[in-house]
């Protein structure tokens, strides 16, 4: 068995334990123990310090239950009480580590695309191991961005911008808040 005390993963659960609740003699026990490549924990990092922030400023309890690659992309689950505001501030977070991961080379961190057919991953050139970039869609690095706050409902469009490591906004057609 493989020793993950000396893992990344285990650096970066115990370096969050308000967020990942690891128990000290074994860190993978963690629910949120992140089961990705380490390209992919800088990432993780940028969400875990932007959570923590949200939770510092807003107060609330948030736990990571499952971190995962599923067809090529980062899923961050978690469940938590949190106020609006803090809600709001962790989805964002989140959105922004699974939008990243989409652009970034699970196994090096370096810039990358989606490779693959029925196998599908996010590498750079270099290690996409005979995997072909998949053809996207210019929509495809579309999100779209819905919350509901009170009555309100607000549906946006963005793009995320890996050297700002941020969305921008992009005008669709019937783009509105009702
Ligand atoms: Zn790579």
């Amino acid at each position: 068995m493989a020793d993950h005390t000396r893992d990344w993963r285990a650096d970066l659960v115990t370096a969050y334990p308000d967020l990942f609740d690891p128990t000290a003699s074994d860190p993978p026990a963690a629910r949120g123990w992140p089961w990705v490549e380490k390209g992919w924990r800088d990432l993780l990092e940028r969400a875990c310090v932007r959570i923590r922030a949200a939770l510092e400023a807003e107060g609330g309890t948030f736990h990571a239950t499952q971190i995962k690659e599923k067809f090529g992309t980062l899923r961050f689950y978690w469940e938590g009480t949190l106020s609006p505001r803090a809600s709001a501030r962790v989805e964002e977070a989140v959105d922004l580590a699974e939008a990243r991961s989409a652009v970034t080379c699970e196994i090096c961190g370096e810039p990358g695309v989606l490779h693959g057919d029925r196998w599908v991953t996010t590498r750079c050139s270099k290690h996409a191991e005979g995997r072909r970039p998949i053809e996207t869609d210019p929509d495809d690095g579309i999100y779209v961005f819905e919350r509901v706050v009170g009555t309100r409902r607000e549906v946006r469009h963005r793009r995320y911008d890996r050297e700002t490591d941020s969305f921008i906004d992009v005008d669709l057609p019937g783009d509105e808040e009702t």
